[in-house]
């Protein structure tokens, strides 16, 4: 992008008040999916990503078609509701839980769930003494088959360095208390290995369908940022 370009549109986006790089409680307040749905001019980098794919496709380097049906994969067959099955599949079934906590891929593949961006996952179990929670430092690795795309809390700045300065701090501001005799585990996830983890099923829930249970796990309860609740104490699913 050339300089004057690039300038206008950094005195557009002020002028907008547009905020370009949130902090967490900003971040969390976006609504997590939609990052920038607010910004009245598109980010550096998203535009940036529109010039190249506007390119490769002129040149016939990339198929607008393959394009579409990545895109149509991303927003419809990756999620966090796949998560969601698996941890409920690990609740009900101990010799799943098992394999889970074993080999994470092919167990999660069992439930028809694989692409891209987690081909090496890891899941992380809590426990009453025991509490997990997953970030990457160095950018935003994330288990997509799973969670699908990560929020924009989880990509920003403040999340990704308090999460290792400061855990207790950070799950406090996302209304999770835990006793000082509960251990605080922080797992950063890379490019080669990302993280997921198995919450607690609460209490109250023994009667509950694998369905049923599902309906309970959130995403945020996979990242480590909250528990899982009965009754559901809303939150991101
Ligand atoms: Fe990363």
């Amino acid at each position: 992008m050339d300089e004057t370009r690039r300038r206008f549109l950094k005195a557009a986006a002020t002028a907008a008040g547009a905020a370009a790089t949130p902090d967490l409680a900003h971040a969390q307040a976006l609504g997590q999916d939609q990052p920038v749905a607010h910004q009245a001019v598109p980010s550096d980098l998203m535009l940036r990503v529109k010039s190249l794919e506007s390119l490769l496709v002129e040149k016939g380097l990339v198929d607008p078609a393959a394009l579409d049906a990545l895109v149509d994969m991303m927003e419809h067959e990756v999620g966090p509701r796949n998560g969601a099955q698996v941890v409920a599949r690990a609740w009900v079934d101990a010799t799943y839980k098992r394999r889970l906590l074993e080999n994470a891929p092919d167990a999660i593949a069992e439930l028809g769930f694989r692409s891209g961006q987690g081909e090496h996952m890891l899941v992380v179990e809590n426990t009453p003494k025991v509490h997990n929670l997953v970030v990457c430092t160095l950018c935003s690795c994330y288990p997509w088959p799973v969670l699908g795309l990560p929020p924009v809390w989880y990509k920003s700045a403040p999340y990704r360095s308090r999460a290792v300065i400061d855990p207790r701090g950070i799950l406090r501001e996302f209304g999770t208390q835990l006793p000082d005799d509960v251990e605080v585990r922080v797992w950063d996830s890379t490019a080669e290995l990302r993280y997921i983890v198995l919450p607690e099923r609460p209490a109250g829930t023994e009667s509950m369908t694998e369905e049923q249970l599902a309906a309970l796990v959130t995403r945020d309860a996979m990242v480590g940022v909250a528990k899982v609740t009965f009754p559901p104490s809303g939150g991101n699913r």
